[in-house]
Parts: C-alpha cells; sequence; structure tokens
C-alpha cells in the first residue's frame, strides 16, 4: 500500500481537492461519472456504487427478487461476505463441494439442483480472480430456471469464453477494498446489471429504500458510496487497472512456470478462464512447514481461507443452513492452501526471489 501510494499520490490528491471544493460528499455526479466508466469498462449497462462489495451481494440478491426462506447454493470457500450477504438478505445458504480449482463445482452443483427443485438461487464466487464457466453456468440457468448472483469481488477483468464475469447474473456485484484488484482508498462496492429497473431498485436500497426525497418505498439500508472514493477511484485507479491486470497475469506466469515442487501443486485454471490472480494459491502438503520456510525467506504468506464458511460460529444460529456432502475438496483446501505475494508493485526481481524461495523448500 506504501509503495502504492508513492505511484498515486499525485491523481489521489487531485482527486480529494476536486471533491473538497465541489462541496458535495456523498452520491452525486462524481458517483455517478464513476458507475458510467465502470459500468462502460465491464461491458454491462448498470452499475450502482454501495459502500462495501457485502451490501453489494445483499442488495444484488434482493433486487434480484430474493425472498425470505428461499435457499442459495453457493461455495464453502470463499470470504465470510459471500454467505453473510445471503443471511442478511433473508436467504438461507447451501453449501456445494468446490472443484479442483477451488471454485464450486458446477457439476456438483448440477445433481443437486436435479435433486433439490426447491433450490433455485446459485450463488457463485469467481475466487482467487478465476472466472467460472460462464458457458456452464448459463446452460444450468436455462434449464433450470436459476435465479444468479455472481460475487466478482475477485475478479474485475475476468472473462470465461470471452464473456465478463458478472455477464450471466440477474445482478452481480463487487467491491472496492483496497486489497482487491480495483481498490479504492477505503471501503466501497458496486452492483451491476443489465436491468434498468434493477438498477433503480438497488440505488433505492442503498439510500434508506428512497424513492422520492421524503418517500421511502422499501426498506433498504445506508449503503452509499462516498464521492472522495469514487472521485479516487476515477482519477487513480480505473485508469491503472489495465496495468495492474496485466502485472497480476505477468507475475502468475512467472510463478507457474518457477515454482516446481513435488510437495507443492498449483490449482488448475478453470477452462476458458482469463483470470485475473487476485491470489495465487498453491497447495502444500505440510502447510505449516512450508509456510515456517518461506517466513525464514522473508515471504509473507496468508491463507484463503482456512475455515469453511458453513463450520463458522455465526451460522450454527442461522435457520436453514444445509450442506450437500461432506466437502472432501473444499476441506482439502482449507488444509492446504497457501497464498503467494502478488500484487500490482511486486517487481519481477521480488517474485523470482519468492519462487526461489517455495523451489528451495526442503519437506
Ligand atoms: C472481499 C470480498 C467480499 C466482500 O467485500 P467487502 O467490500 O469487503 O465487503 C465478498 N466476496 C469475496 C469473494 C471477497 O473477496
Amino acid at each position: 500500500m506504501r509503495r502504492q501510494w508513492c505511484d498515486v499520490r499525485e491523481d489521489v490528491l487531485a482527486a480529494v481537492a476536486r471533491v473538497g471544493a465541489s462541496g458535495w460528499l456523498v452520491l452525486g455526479e462524481e458517483v455517478l461519472r464513476f458507475e458510467r466508466a465502470l459500468a462502460e469498462r465491464w461491458g454491462l449497462p448498470h452499475c450502482v456504487g454501495c459502500a462495501s462489495g457485502l451490501d453489494g451481494i445483499e442488495i444484488a440478491l434482493r433486487i434480484a427478487g430474493l425472498r425470505p426462506g428461499e435457499a442459495v447454493l453457493t461455495t464453502p470457500l470463499s470470504a465470510f461476505a459471500t454467505t453473510l450477504a445471503i443471511v442478511r438478505a433473508g436467504g438461507r445458504p447451501c453449501f456445494a463441494d468446490v472443484d479442483e480449482s477451488g471454485l464450486l463445482d458446477l457439476d456438483l452443483a448440477e445433481r443437486v439442483l436435479e435433486a433439490h427443485p426447491e433450490v433455485r438461487w446459485l450463488l457463485p464466487v469467481h475466487l482467487y480472480g478465476h472466472a467460472v464457466d460462464l458457458d456452464r453456468l448459463e446452460r444450468l440457468r436455462r434449464r433450470f430456471e436459476l435465479h444468479i448472483v455472481e460475487d466478482c469481488a475477485q475478479a474485475i477483468d475476468a472473462r470465461s469464453h470471452r464473456r465478463p464475469v458478472g455477464s450471466v447474473s440477474d445482478a452481480c456485484a463487487t467491491s472496492f477494498y483496497p486489497t482487491k484488484n480495483l481498490g479504492a482508498m477505503g471501503d466501497g462496492g458496486a452492483v451491476l446489471t443489465r436491468s434498468r429497473d434493477a438498477a433503480s431498485a438497488a440505488a433505492a436500497l442503498r439510500d434508506y429504500g428512497r424513492t422520492g426525497r421524503d418517500e421511502h418505498a422499501v426498506v433498504g439500508l445506508n449503503s452509499r458510496l462516498d464521492a472522495l472514493q469514487a472521485a479516487i477511484l476515477f482519477d487513480a485507479f480505473l485508469p491503472r487497472l489495465d496495468h495492474y491486470v496485466e502485472r497480476r497475469r505477468k507475475l502468475a506466469d512467472g510463478y507457474r512456470s518457477a515454482v516446481r515442487h513435488p510437495e507443492i501443486t498449483i490449482p488448475p485454471t478453470p477452462p476458458a478462464s482469463d483470470s485475473v490472480w487476485h491470489l495465487f494459491p498453491v497447495l502444500a502438503n505440510d502447510r505449516d512447514a512450508f509456510r515456517d520456510h518461506l517466513t525464514r525467506c522473508g515471504v509473507a504468506t496468508l491463507v484463503h481461507y482456512p475455515q469453511l464458511i458453513p463450520d463458522q460460529p455465526a451460522l450454527a444460529d442461522v435457520d436453514g443452513v444445509r450442506v450437500f456432502g461432506s466437502l472432501p475438496r473444499a476441506r482439502y483446501f482449507a488444509d492446504h492452501v497457501v497464498s503467494l505475494p502478488i500484487h500490482p508493485y511486486l517487481d519481477d526481481g521480488c517474485a523470482a526471489r519468492i519462487a526461489e524461495a517455495c523451489t528451495t523448500w526442503r519437506s
């Protein structure tokens, strides 16, 4: 983040000065301008900014018509926010296992949907910056007449079969949390949709359900996007996104060719995914020993995610949570996955030393 600041400082300060001089700090023209720019870049007609990715997913579910008590099939391996949004929107989270890439297994999801006609909502996550296979998702959507909300928080700009993530959804959501591929300088998020009506509903929901100056048609939230974050995103980060994605891809290519070790595997990229590498996960047989070795080499690692969502204590009190099967693959990821450092300000020399540290691990 400090390295990023050295790069973006002038652009951010100019954005702050403009917003300060405008006298308009929440929603307004800056937010509209950023929303239009992001929608255009994404290739979806409407974008509605909000306060976080979590809120974005909740709003997307609500504008897509989720009714209280409806079951939503999702992945056990994600940020907790994915499931939290389902619960907050009144849905009942159900979980099926992941595939060998760590993303919701669509073969398994298909079998669950066949066996459980009461499950008609799907919330896939484009985890690690990989795109879930959108052609398959589209086929599932048609076959079962599903409602789909894609969690694109880690996958802005990722494509599957050349289509952008989010394009199979009634509405999709993303996050501008600072570490995300398009991060703000604080919290933020957005909902994207093809439907003008859904976009108006999202704009009402994020602002107390407001439909007129003093009229509240629905029970909404306060999830407005600040003009400052929108202006900073527009001036400093959106123009750098191409470069950021390119850097992440280059670093990932480097790791994929340099990290060779019998005890470390790199999960496969999903078929037809043009990934944006929000994270670079590897699976290590003895994760603790591997992480200790990297720490001794001066390499910081994280784990995404060590605890499956259905095992989180917060869900113990939630009605109607279901788990289909014993989630063996997701558990394998939770026990063995390690994220190597990857971000646009990591230089090639550093990345080469990290890869070297991996290959010199004596397990
Ligand atoms: C970050 C993230 C979220 C939540 O976004 P916030 O802006 O932090 O609320 C949701 N889903 C996934 C997959 C994420 O990575």
